[in-house]
């Protein structure tokens, strides 16, 4: 069998290198640059933007139409990206939000709506109002940079967030339309899967959890172009520091620790105890399949469910070890319909729907505006609506062991039942399948299993020796998100700078 990894390989010497080309990976090889720090990016795919993508489908008339295959949305708290945008000399532009919303209760009903309160029966409403509270009130407790550290860390992550709930209330309507915010719609995993604490989380680092509920605050804006031309700006910025098609297999970046070894098991030296010094300037080599790179620090900017795809020379200390099997990705489809006008609007609908514990639990008008790479405008929204909609966790599996024709006839139905029969008729298709992709393995980005954030959370942040870990899966803020992801790859980089400066 022949090694994945060149012997040949080119070898260049640079202060740090960048694993992983998504927004995290590029924002800090940007600030590293930026510190006057020379960097190489190592990148496994053939193109940079990570879970941001910009791609096209096909009609049947052969025209071209644009879709975001992976991150799109913008809220307005995430503040980090909203400047970079900017900086970047790009635009964002708002979601089309006109019109009545639909809701489809559990046995079927659909109800059209104004405003962001369910048209549930009042009973319900004023629970959901009660939970909301509740959950607001423990997310203004938490420190998103420090989770672990909340007082009741412990026992909210000692019970999953379906089970709390199910504590706090019997009414399964106001359960199913409350946990949809975090469980399909944030961490696509079911609600029994993951804990409390994992929840209040992902509503703290959003603000709170009434922003959650909020779409038009979490689902706001767009970059025109598409949210990857922030990835593709900034790698155009770095030039032949990033390299492309070429994933890191290896990662030297400690000396073994002699007294560690143990003769009679001849089990050879290691650093399970960790190393000394962890942040500080050490000898880093990165082996990529194309080009080797010798350096001072390394950035790891890959998801967490992707750093055993690396084999550490040598292995990682214990807790690393241990902490790393307790994250994972979670699963959604993201489901793309074009049509040739935005049909709903004639309506008097915005596009948006909601179906807590449906197949599709929410659908958007996702028509595209400006520029971008398919048949489009500049300065003006396209003619074609496109609507977006999301197929979460079991129903993504079940889905997805469908034929094709049956999973985009059952997924179109379930999009008709809000927005009507036209929804059944797109002139073009397409459903994002980040689980297949070998360097990403799910959708949106990954979180702990029950009690793994307040047992291991503490450490994800933390620098391993010369290694630092920048991703938005480990971000306190615009955590999941692509703010959290630029926000980490920035902190990485000034971190590194600060210890770059000592050395
Ligand atoms: C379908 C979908 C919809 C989403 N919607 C939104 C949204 O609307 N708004 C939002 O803010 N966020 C959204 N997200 C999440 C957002 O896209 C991610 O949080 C963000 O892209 C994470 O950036 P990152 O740089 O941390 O990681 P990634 O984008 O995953 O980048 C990591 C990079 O590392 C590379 N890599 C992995 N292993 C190796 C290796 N061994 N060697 C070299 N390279 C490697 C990968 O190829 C990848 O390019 C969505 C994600 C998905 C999948």
């Amino acid at each position: 069998m022949t090694s994945l990894v060149n012997p040949d390989n080119p070898v260049i010497e640079r202060d740090v290198v960048v694993i992983g080309a998504g927004p995290a990976g590029l924002m800090a090889a940007h600030t590293l640059k930026k510190k006057g720090l020379s960097v190489a990016v190592l990148e496994a795919r053939e193109r940079v933007g990570g879970r941001t993508w910009n791609g096209k489908v096909k009609d049947a008339k052969g025209v071209e139409h644009f879709v975001e295959l992976g991150g799109q949305w913008i809220s307005p708290d995430q503040t980090r990206l909203i400047e970079l945008v900017d900086e970047l000399g790009l635009e964002a532009f708002s979601r089309y939000r006109e019109g009545k919303s639909i809701y489809v209760s559990p046995d079927g009903t659909r109800h059209e709506y104004e405003g962001t309160v369910f048209p549930a029966d009042e009973k319900t409403i004023a629970e959901m109002d009660r939970l909301i509270k509740i959950m607001d009130e423990l997310a203004a407790e938490m420190d998103p940079a420090n989770p672990w550290s909340h007082p009741r860390a412990k026992e909210l992550d000692s019970i999953s967030f379906r089970s709390w709930l199910e504590e706090l209330s019997d009414d399964t309507e106001a359960i199913d339309n409350v946990s949809i915010y975090v469980a399909s719609g944030m961490l696509t995993k079911p609600s029994y899967t993951f804990s409390t604490l994992q929840a209040v989380l992902m509503a703290c680092s959003a603000g709170s959890f009434s922003n959650l509920v909020d779409e038009d605050f979490i689902l706001d804006k767009r970059v025109v172009g598409g949210m990857q031309s922030v990835s593709l700006t900034l790698a155009k910025g770095l030039g032949d520091d990033v390299h492309l098609g070429t994933p890191v297999r290896e990662l030297h970046w400690a000396e073994p620790d002699a007294s560690t070894a143990d003769e009679l098991n001849n089990i050879k030296a290691d650093v399970r105890n960790g190393v000394a010094g962890n942040g500080e300037a050490g000898n880093v080599t990165a082996i990529s399949e194309k080009v080797t790179v010798k350096a001072r620090f390394a950035v790891l900017a890959v998801p967490p469910n992707l750093y055993n795809r690396i084999s550490f020379v040598p292995p990682m200390p214990r807790d690393q070890q241990i902490a790393h099997q307790h994250i994972s990705m979670g699963l959604v489809i993201k489901v793309h319909a074009i049509y040739d006008t935005p049909f709903w609007r004639e309506e008097g609908l915005s596009g948006t729907g909601f179906g807590g514990g449906r197949l599709v639990q929410e659908v958007y008008d996702n028509t595209n505006y400006g520029k971008n790479f398919a048949e489009s405008t500049a300065d003006k929204e396209d003619t074609y609506g496109t609507l977006v909609g999301f197929v979460s966790d079991v129903y993504a599996e079940e889905m997805w062991h469908l034929p094709a024709e049956e999973r985009k006839e059952r997924i179109l139905d379930a999009m008709a039942d809000y927005l009507g029969p036209k929804t059944k008729e797109p002139i073009a298709f397409y459903l994002s399948d980040m689980a297949a992709e070998e360097w990403t393995r799910g959708a949106y980005a990954t979180s702990y299993d029950l009690g793994g954030l307040s047992r291991w959370g503490h450490l994800q942040n933390q620098p391993t020796g010369p290694i630092y870990y920048a991703c938005s899966d480990i971000a306190a803020e615009g955590y999941q998100h692509v703010d959290g992801a630029v926000r980490q790859g920035e902190i990485a980089a000034l971190a590194i700078a600060e210890q770059a400066a000592k050395a």
